[in-house]
């Protein structure tokens, strides 16, 4: 049956890095753009792989983005009549983002959220359980484990750090399944964890 559904939502897409998040949000943003929709994407402005005024997949898929420093950035780069509001790598995100999404979806704006649910030491990202939560839809992807070949659903970490930013550098991180996943006794870098 066909179910009425009121304009103005938030999605969110998560799951560990190389799940293909990015790919995700790429594809809806093209469906949006395809409907002739106005969209806006941003970014964090931490993540620079690949590119700085674009989001990227592993798969070399690309679309351009906004990318902000801080949540105040974002806002003063809205257009009023904005229909599509597309956020990548979110976790990065501060907790001022919060408020700026609830209020679009309010009014109308269809806000698509892709980022890591959790860290590298398998907890909680950041301001992820709060979006999670706050969603109307939650679409969380998995990888393939590198070392078993299993639907994998967290990043491990490879190198330490030692407090170096080393923010989407894929060499530095796999994706493995729950039971090869190994969670570091010392982190040199809180930030990459989330902290
Ligand atoms: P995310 O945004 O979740 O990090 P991307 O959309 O950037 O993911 O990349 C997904 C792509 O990464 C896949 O389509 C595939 O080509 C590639 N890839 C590399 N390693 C893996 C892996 N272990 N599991 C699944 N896909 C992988
Ligand atoms: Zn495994």
């Amino acid at each position: 049956m066909f179910m009425h559904q009121r304009q103005g939502s938030l999605e969110v897409i998560c799951g560990p890095m190389f799940s293909g998040k990015s790919e995700e949000l790429i594809r809806r943003i093209k469906r949006a753009i395809i409907a002739k929709q106005k969209v806006q994407v941003f970014k964090p402005a931490l993540d620079d792989r690949y590119d700085a005024s674009a989001i990227a997949s592993h798969g070399q898929r690309k679309h351009e983005a906004i990318p902000v420093k801080a949540t105040e950035e974002l806002a003063r780069h809205l257009d009023p009549d904005v229909e599509v509001v597309a956020l990548d790598e979110v976790q990065f995100m501060d907790e001022g983002i919060i408020p700026i999404i609830e209020d679009l979806a309010n009014r109308g704006v269809r806000v698509m959220a892709a980022g890591l649910d959790l860290d590298s030491n398998g907890e909680p990202f950041g301001i992820m359980p709060l979006l999670l939560a706050k969603a109307e839809f939650v679409t969380k992807l998995q990888a393939i484990c590198m070392v078993c070949g299993a639907l994998a659903g967290r990043t491990q970490r490879l190198v330490q750090t030692g407090g170096q930013v080393l923010v989407g550098a894929a060499e530095a991180y796999e994706a493995r399944c729950r039971h090869c996943h190994e969670i570091p006794h010392a982190t040199g870098n809180r930030l990459l964890d989330g902290e």
